[in-house]
């Protein structure tokens, strides 16, 4: 198989802990992979899959990374930190008008001296045409520009967390554990689509589930398996791809995505005070929840261990202050 160029950015190995006082509330032993701690303004997931999508900007000798998301996009927020830290340009396209005010997320993108363009649903809608603009744009100043897709979930950035199921096997292996289910929340589908790789290619044995904080189940099957394909093409792997489960869990994404019900805030409360951990309303206290209540239902029964990937983050919930204690 062919290695895709990659740049080491993240610091890892991140930790794998046992959520003691949670799990002892709960029946089942909870771990968690703490890839909040991948990096501090760079923290989260997004950070691990670019290394691989900044690893291919850098062989083909870009200057610009190009990337959109939603205004509290930590993936955009993550590719504005590491191109200030590699002395490259980004150039950032957010969903919807510009806010009042900078917070969370957006703080951040605008510290670290990103290029920010807010698009209306319907220019966002059309990225091909207006990454293109970008592009030529860039090209006039003698500059190229290299286009990160959303969350930097394709082929490419999917190395990450084929390259993070290779750690979990370390940490598994340490822990002296044989985890039932490795479970995580589901936005772009490029965190799930390198776990399921992951899982088969370093022998995890386990059952990896993620619950969507968007669309549904069936466009994540879509995705994924597409991306699947992409990927073995790419890099030639005679793995048999149509036969790896893609275990998307529908029917926790709420009023829709970024919104969070009042229980996933209450779960947020009830985590940050049991273990001193922050999780955030978008993605990992929507799945943390999620993961509570199936277990509290029983549709984890017989699970001894499970291992929970906190994917970051924390920027998030700042922004949504107001509904976390409850005035929301
Ligand atoms: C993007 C993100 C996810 C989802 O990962 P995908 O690879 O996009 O599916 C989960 N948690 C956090 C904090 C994220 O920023």
């Amino acid at each position: 198989m062919k290695s895709p160029p990659r740049i080491s950015l993240a610091r890892l190995p991140t930790p794998l802990e046992p959520l003691t006082r949670l799990s002892e509330a709960y029946g089942t032993r909870i771990w968690i992979k703490r890839d909040d701690l991948t990096d501090s303004v760079a923290s989260g997931n997004k950070i691990r899959k670019l290394e691989y999508s900044i690893g291919q900007a850098l062989a083909e000798k870009a200057d610009v990374l190009v990337t959109w998301g939603g205004i509290q996009s930590n993936h955009c927020r993550a590719t504005a930190a590491l191109a200030a830290r590699l002395g490259l340009k980004s150039h950032l396209v957010l969903r919807g008008s510009e806010p009042s005010e900078r917070d969370g997320n957006l703080l951040i993108d605008s510290l670290v001296g990103a290029e920010i363009t807010f698009a209306p649903p319907e220019r966002y809608q059309k990225m091909d045409n207006t990454y293109n603009e970008l592009q030529a744009e860039y090209a006039s100043q003698g500059l190229k520009t290299y286009r990160i897709p959303v969350g930097a979930s394709d082929e490419v950035g999917l190395w990450g967390y084929i390259n993070c199921a290779n750690e979990l096997k370390q940490d598994f292996e340490s822990a002296n554990i044989a985890p039932d289910a490795i479970v995580s929340a589901t936005g772009s589908g490029g965190t799930l689509a390198g776990l399921i790789i992951g899982n088969a290619l370093h022998d995890l044995n386990s059952r990896v589930i993620a619950f969507n904080v968007c669309d549904d189940e069936v466009y994540f099957k879509r995705k994924i398996s597409k991306d699947f394909s992409l990927w073995r093409d790419r890099y030639g792997s005679n793995l048999d791809i149509d036969q790896l489960p893609i275990d998307v869990i529908d029917g926790y994404v709420g009023p829709g995505y970024g919104r969070a019900t009042p229980k996933v805030f209450e779960t947020i409360r009830e985590v940050a005070r049991l273990e001193g951990i922050v999780l955030d309303p978008v993605y990992t206290g929507k799945a943390f929840n999620a993961m509570l209540q199936e277990t509290r239902s029983g549709q984890f029964e017989g699970m001894s261990d499970i291992v929970f990937i906190h994917t970051g983050g924390m920027l998030g919930l700042f922004p949504q202050k107001q509904a976390l204690f409850g005035s929301g």
